[in-house]
């Protein structure tokens, strides 16, 4: 088995960017994807500087094809299910669940992040009429009457207010968690109206939101709006391979993707387990890139 300069796990814009810049490098890569990338439900990603409105499925394809022309990048539409390292070995082991198995000195974890929301049926909305970052779809929803969903104070305040930029018609909905008496006066000054009851459910029609109903009944018409979700790492490789993380969950690095444990990197939403913009991670999978080659070079050289 030939042992592969460097695997990278994901390709969304992080491990895209990562590899073009190591297959650049005339390094050899491996890139894996199991094409469960989060805003593959929504119609269009915004504000990458040349690409703003393409479909996430697009954007995709453009750094697939750009990749080809590097002879040293090989693709793999699969899922990785496992990362390991024998003791005294310098290399990882890598598999795949269709049974293949590589071999690599360096990997960069690029895996992205899955969310969980306050309410079960806002995935049937996600991405088309209910979204979570105002950057990437407030312009659309601009002055629409829109709700935020959100059950942590800190939370409402902070998304009412910011998508409160784009439109002054907003509902917060706190699905059954209490607002303190400061906060909900903070909202009321602008009018934004806050409803406390628990939702009974999401009235739309091909993921296109017309009203919600409340458990008292209550019907409120709305086209849209935004969610605070709670967001998690979709693999255990940061775990499993013993990367140090801080208190929040976050993975400690040098700032260029250089995890704490030898040979590993990290680039991307997965990284700080926190949303991010395609911007954001594309440039992660550049750093992360140019410290796998640094590396390699040195150690090399
Ligand atoms: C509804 C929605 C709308 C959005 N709109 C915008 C927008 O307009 N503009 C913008 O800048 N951002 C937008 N975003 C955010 C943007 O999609 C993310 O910030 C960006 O995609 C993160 O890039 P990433 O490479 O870190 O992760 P991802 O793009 O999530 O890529 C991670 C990849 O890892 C793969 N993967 C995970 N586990 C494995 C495994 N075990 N084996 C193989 N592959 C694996 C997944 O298939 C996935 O493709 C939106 C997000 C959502 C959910």
């Amino acid at each position: 088995m030939n042992i592969l300069d460097c695997i990278v796990v994901g390709a969304g814009p992080a491990g895209l960017s990562a590899t073009l810049t190591l297959g650049r490098s005339r390094k050899t890569v491996g890139l894996f994807d199991d094409g469960t990338n989060r805003n593959r439900v929504t119609q269009e990603s915004h504000g990458f500087i040349t690409r703003d409105g393409t479909k996430p499925h697009e954007l995709r394809e453009i750094g697939l094809n750009e990749l080809k022309k590097y002879p040293s990048i090989s693709y793999f539409n699969t899922k990785v299910t496992e990362i390991t390292k024998e003791k005294g070995n310098k290399n990882y082991f890598v598999k795949t669940v269709d049974k293949k198995e590589f071999i690599a000195e360096k990997v960069v974890l690029a895996t992205g992040l899955q969310e969980v929301f306050p309410i079960d049926s806002v995935r049937e909305y996600y991405g088309r009429s209910i979204f979570s970052c105002p950057y990437c779809d407030g312009w659309e929803m601009r002055n629409k009457p829109l709700i935020v969903i959100a059950e942590e104070e800190e939370y409402m305040l902070h998304m009412a207010k910011l998508v409160y930029n784009w439109s002054e018609n907003l509902v917060l909905i706190t699905n059954g968690a209490e607002i303190s008496v400061e906060g909900a006066l903070k909202l009321e000054k602008r009018n934004i109206k806050i409803k406390t009851e628990p939702v009974k459910k999401l009235i739309g029609v091909d993921g296109y939101l017309h009203a919600v109903e409340f458990a008292s009944g209550e019907i409120i018409e709305r086209a849209g709006g935004f969610v605070v979700p709670t967001f998690y790492r979709p693999t255990p490789f940061v775990k499993q391979l013993g990367c140090e993380m801080n208190e929040n969950g976050v993975v400690v690095t040098d700032g260029m993707g250089r995890t704490t444990q030898k040979d590993i990197y990290i680039a991307g939403e997965t990284e700080k387990l926190a949303p991010s913009s395609v911007t954001i991670s594309a440039a992660e999978g550049n750093k992360a890139a140019i410290a796998v080659n640094a590396d390699l070079v040195s150690e090399r050289f």
